[in-house]
């Protein structure tokens, strides 16, 4: 069984089939552009609704559509859409996945991880693997093998979740409002039933509390003005968030992806795109570690630019949802400092750069070309295709203007690297990491040869390698 990076995967799952329920609905555009590096975007664009003006509180509305990307929206999608879309994938490339297994703990030994699975009730039996990845969710079982502290606080309480059918649609595909004591946010699932969030703030039962259809259409009607007929429930429930983060991703063989390291409310629908960027930072790293060529401390770089990235998630969506959840005598006051920030163009193209995670970047060394550590934008190259078409192997991308770079610029590392010629004259030598962020840049006028195999050897490892002399001849 081998992944598409040559490397064998199981992906064990407990629950017995793919899951048909659905918490997350955005799927953000650096989401979308990481999906599109691996062959994946169109068919989830496909899957759902694209909306480029975010509508905030009273007549505040974040425009979306001068964003940098391919994708210039936020897509409204059911999670198990995204699911599926990764889950197939996953097993066109080759990925052993095991639904009705359960992790039920771990051994770490110097050179593997021997981990223990449960299926249909049977004693369990013993997996032994290289690296196990914790992508096991909030409760994680992984994480909590490790004794990894989960350190935090519950950020709100009694959060009204609900399916249904509508009589009348709302306009937009995403609507919501919130009024001091109330919020509500609605958003369609493409099957004619809708998702409907929330929230009173004087009515706080417990999660496992009755809830009704009359509650969540009351509220909604306080938040909205209307429940747009709101019927036919298939699903309600009740939830409350958390803002937790793990201070460690790694601990020796085992790493932890998603919700398994950092939580936060869903304002902002930022926590599946989070995880699903930390798996695509992630993923390369450990197939370069499994494979033999990572260079010293290449795996590590997965704390150091992820976990930055996930504490400033938790600030984001925890400013959003103190936003939404803003008391009487503040909405006012809110209100008019949102439509300030969507109206001023430099405060306005930070949000949507925040929100749609296209402005994450990661930490350059001291004195570094200004690009390093930037998203790579999706340039067209030679040959007709774009960069992120390019990308799709899985390699990096050594690339710059035609005629730029020698013949043999990557000789040795054809296993690791591609050469492109970008089709814009932009000056610039870059080394593109496989996900889609500059791993070093120069300008072309002063880029020599011996600095080029300085870096590849830096990033890529050694030439000698046997996999690049097989895939080089
Ligand atoms: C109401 C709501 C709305 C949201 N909306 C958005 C949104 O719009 N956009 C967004 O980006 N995020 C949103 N989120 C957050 C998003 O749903 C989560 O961040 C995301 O599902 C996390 O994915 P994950 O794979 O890390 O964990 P999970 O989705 O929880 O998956 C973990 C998996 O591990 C399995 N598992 C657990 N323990 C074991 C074990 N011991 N052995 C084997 N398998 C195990 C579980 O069965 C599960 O399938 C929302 C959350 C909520 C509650």
């Amino acid at each position: 069984m081998t992944f598409e990076a040559g490397v064998s995967c199981a992906l064990l799952e407990r629950r017995t089939e793919r899951s048909s329920l659905t918490r997350a609905f955005t799927v953000h555009a650096r989401t979308l552009e990481q999906l599109d590096t691996r062959g994946m975007a169109d068919e989830l664009v496909a899957s759902g609704t694209p909306v480029a003006e975010l509508r905030l509180f009273a007549c505040a509305a974040l425009d979306l559509s001068r964003l940098p990307s391919r994708f210039p929206y936020v897509l409204v999608t059911p999670q198990y859409e995204t699911e599926r879309v990764l889950e197939e994938r996953a097993r066109r490339v080759g990925a052993d996945i095991r639904y009705g297994s359960v992790v039920t703990g771990f051994t770490q030994h110097p050179d593997a991880v021997e981990v223990n699975v449960r299926q249909d009730g049977h004693p369990d039996r013993v997996l032994r693997a290289g690296w196990v990845v914790g992508a096991d969710g909030i409760h994680s079982m992984v994480r909590q093998a490790l004794g990894m502290p989960f350190p935090g606080k519950a950020v709100v309480r009694s959060v009204m979740l609900a399916e249904v059918r509508l009589t009348q649609p709302p306009p937009d595909a995403l609507t919501l409002n919130s009024t001091g004591d109330t919020f509500a946010i609605i958003a369609p699932f493409g099957d004619g039933f809708y998702r409907v969030i929330a929230w009173h703030r004087h009515n706080q039962p417990p999660d496992d509390a009755p809830l009704s259809l009359d509650e969540v259409g009351e509220v909604s009607r306080q938040a909205l003005g209307t429940d747009y007929g709101m019927h036919d429930p298939r699903w309600m429930s009740r939830f409350h968030s958390e803002e937790r983060q793990v201070p460690r991703y790694r601990d020796g063989r085992v790493l932890l992806v998603g919700d398994a390291a950092h939580v936060h409310s869903p304002a902002g629908g930022q926590g599946m795109n989070t995880g699903i960027q930390d798996a695509a930072n992630l993923a390369w790293k450990l197939a370069a570690t499994v494979q033999g060529w990572a260079p010293p401390g290449l795996l590590d770089t997965y704390q150091a630019e992820r976990h930055p990235v996930g504490r400033q998630v938790l600030r984001t969506s925890d400013a959003l949802l103190r936003m939404l959840t803003a008391p009487p005598p503040l909405v006012a006051a809110r209100n008019v400092l949102a439509l300030a920030a969507t109206r001023i163009p430099f405060l306005a193209s930070r949000m949507a750069a925040a929100i749609s995670e296209v402005g994450i970047c990661y930490p350059a060394p001291h004195g570094a070309h200004p690009l390093v550590g930037k998203r790579v934008a999706d340039l067209p190259v030679a040959g007709g295709r774009r960069l992120y078409q390019t990308l799709r192997g899985g390699r990096f991308l050594l690339a710059a203007s035609p005629g730029v770079l020698q013949a043999d610029a990557a000789s040795g590392y054809g296993d690791r690297v591609e050469v492109a010629s970008v089709a814009r004259a932009s000056g610039t030598v870059a080394l593109i990491r496989p996900d889609a962020y500059i791993a070093w840049a120069a300008s072309g006028d002063t880029a020599t040869a011996p600095q080029i195999r300085g870096t590849l050897a830096h990033w890529c490892g050694s030439p000698a390698h046997p996999a690049a002399q097989t895939a080089d001849s």
